[in-house]
């Protein structure tokens, strides 16, 4: 059966300079266009941790010793990321494609993703980002700029920001116009530029959504058969890295919540993915959600491996 399929791509699928992205994209379009040669109906999502990191930290240090360059708002440092992601990403699958003589546009759509500017998680933030200051130096930035400033492991003080929750994708029409039209579309990436609605506004907001869970929203969006995250790992393991680990090939949602309050699953890491699968699963009867690496997709689409999410 031809499915839709929102492909969620992690770290390991992009690499931490632009040569390393060049490189590594090549080696990620090869299972993309295997699943889209099967048949299927393919969204890409991606993350962008260490490539918005790279962006907030080289202007904030330019900005800092240079009058010619400006100081650049976060939102605006996960737009350039999402150009800067998405321009390696659409080349290599376009190139992959037409070596398969496959005809197939692909695109990539910087996208906005609405956030409630009320999410608790603006009461708490937790994400570090960009450049280490002084004690002096972020004292200021709190004064001056509003900037939520913590100490960073004894390396310094960092600028923090919250992770709220994806609600809606401001460009769903025009994702769905597109891959209603058999065309290839990258969209939410890095979770997304956060952003709320103020009257015919919208506003973009100093913060980091989660990338597994705006590709869950976005696949529960435009009403698709299966989620795929792709990571460094071919399934989900319980007792991860202890000698009983046991890795696991089906999952239904009772028991990934209850391995979630038992602890197996590392916040920041499994955590979020093993969650946006349970939320998209939990979404509409038949919908899927498979965690499994890049290397394994179409195997893991096959049933061969992964671990599956299931209602
Ligand atoms: P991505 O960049 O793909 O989002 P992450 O590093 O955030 O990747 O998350 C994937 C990692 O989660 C795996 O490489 C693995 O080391 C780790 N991990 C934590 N807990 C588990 C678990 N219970 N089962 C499998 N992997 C786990
Ligand atoms: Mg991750």
């Amino acid at each position: 059966m031809k499915d839709k399929i929102v492909v969620a791509l992690g770290g390991n699928a992009l690499g931490n300079t632009p040569e390393e992205q060049i490189q590594a994209v090549r080696h990620t379009a090869k299972p993309i266009v295997d699943l889209i040669a099967d048949g299927h109906e393919v969204i890409i999502a991606h993350g962008n941790g260490p490539q918005v990191g790279m962006i907030n930290l080289a202007m904030d240090v330019a900005s800092k010793s240079s009058a010619a360059t400006p100081e650049m708002p976060f939102p605006e440092c996960g737009a350039m990321s999402q150009g800067y992601i998405g321009y390696h990403l659409q080349n290599a699958i376009r190139e992959e494609l037409l070596e398969r003589d496959m005809q197939i546009p692909v695109a990539t759509v910087v996208t906005q993703v609405i956030v409630d500017k009320n999410d608790s998680a603006f009461e708490n933030p937790t994400k570090p980002v960009g450049a280490f200051y002084s004690k002096e130096e972020a004292e200021k930035l709190m004064t001056e700029k509003g900037f939520v400033m913590k100490e960073d492991a004894g390396r310094g003080y960092r600028r923090v920001v919250a992770s709220p929750l994806p609600i809606d994708v401001a460009e769903k029409e025009t994702i769905k116009t597109l891959v209603d039209n058999n065309q290839v579309v990258i969209a939410v990436g890095g979770g997304g530029i956060p952003v709320y609605a103020e009257g015919n506004k919208l506003i973009g907001i100093p913060a980091v959504i989660d990338k597994d869970f705006a590709s869950a929203k976005l696949a529960e969006i435009l009403d698709a058969d299966y989620l795929i995250i792709l990571t460094a790992v071919e399934q989900v393991a319980i007792n991860f890295g202890k000698e009983n680990e046991q890795w696991l090939s089906t999952l239904t949602i009772s028991e990934a919540e209850k391995y979630i309050e038992e602890g197996h699953f590392a916040p920041g890491s499994m955590l979020p993915k093993v969650k946006a699968a349970i939320s998209f699963a939990e979404s509409k009867e038949g919908r899927k959600a498979l965690i499994t690496s890049l290397e394994k997709a179409s195997a893991g689409i096959a049933g061969q491996t992964g671990t599956r999410i299931v209602k």
